[in-house]
């Protein structure tokens, strides 16, 4: 039965769609069955596997809005062992149409429900806001997954996600736990970058990943290929973190 990790953080910019795309394919590499959730208007997820925006019967909003099944709405992505379920623009007027809807907060998760047998992970990637959206995603989720990038006041931005993450936990989903932190963006010329991980490691109770990710200029060209880091550049150092992240995560869900 499929592991649900959302990936969170209320910041933009953070490498939330990176992670998503990126740990979603290594995961899939590995051999494990991988369902993204594209769950941002902007779609980044979508077009970073593959997946031509606008060119989409069924996205995500058609499911929030009832207007299509859940199988409807998931596609094959480049990457093999690895589906998709789209969303595009009009994602950012499901926010409004879902305040009158019955069990706002709950839609997503009925729907993956009915599909989260045929994954070993759903991978979901969340915009960047405390929106309907996020609600709706911690709530179908198993786990949060938090990327930090490492600059100033990294450990204020965490501190609000992990209280988001527990007010969830006490209104709507009691399952809910963190996942881990994941660095992202460190640059090793810097010693902002140290000082972030030092820092945050002293203050932070939850698991923080070994892995971090470093800045690689080929993780950031990599999307406007339409693939993830494993097939645009199999050996840079981007691929080979998101692989170690990868198997962090699947030797982590051995444990429990
Ligand atoms: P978010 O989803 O949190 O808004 P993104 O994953 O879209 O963040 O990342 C923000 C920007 O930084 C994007 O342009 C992305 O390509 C770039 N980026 C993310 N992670 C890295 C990295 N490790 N190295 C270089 N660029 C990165
Ligand atoms: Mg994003």
């Amino acid at each position: 039965m499929g592991r649900i990790i959302a990936i969170t953080n209320q910041k933009g910019g953070v490498g939330k769609t990176t992670t998503a795309i990126n740990l979603s394919a290594c995961l899939a590499e590995a051999g494990q069955r991988v369902l993204t959730v594209d769950f941002d208007p902007q779609g980044n997820a979508t077009s970073g596997l593959g997946l031509e925006k606008g060119n989409i019967d069924n996205t995500v909003y058609e499911l929030l809005m009832g207007e299509c099944q859940v199988g409807d709405c998931i596609m094959p992505s480049v990457q093999e062992r690895l589906d998709v379920m789209p969303s595009d623009v009009d994602l950012s007027g499901a926010e409004i149409e879902l305040l009158d809807m019955k069990d706002k907060e709950n839609i997503l998760k009925e729907n993956l429900n009915l599909v989260k047998d045929n994954y070993d992970f759903i991978i979901i990637d969340c915009p960047p806001s405390l929106s309907l959206l996020t609600i709706n995603a911690l709530t179908a989720a198993n786990t949060a997954l938090i990327p930090i990038q490492c600059e100033y006041y990294a450990l204020e931005g965490l501190n609000q996600v992990l209280k988001t993450v527990n007010l969830v936990q006490k209104k709507l989903n009691p399952e809910l736990e963190v996942e881990g932190v994941v660095f992202t963006m460190y640059d090793s010329r810097t010693n902002l970058s140290l000082e972030v991980v030092e820092n945050v490691k002293e203050h932070l109770n939850e698991n923080i990943y070994k892995t971090i990710i470093p800045r690689n200029v080929r993780l950031a060209e990599a999307p406007s290929y339409g693939m993830p880091i494993n097939m645009y550049d199999s050996r840079s150092t981007g691929a080979e973190n998101y692989r170690l992240l990868a198997a962090e995560v699947i030797s982590r869900g051995e444990e429990v």
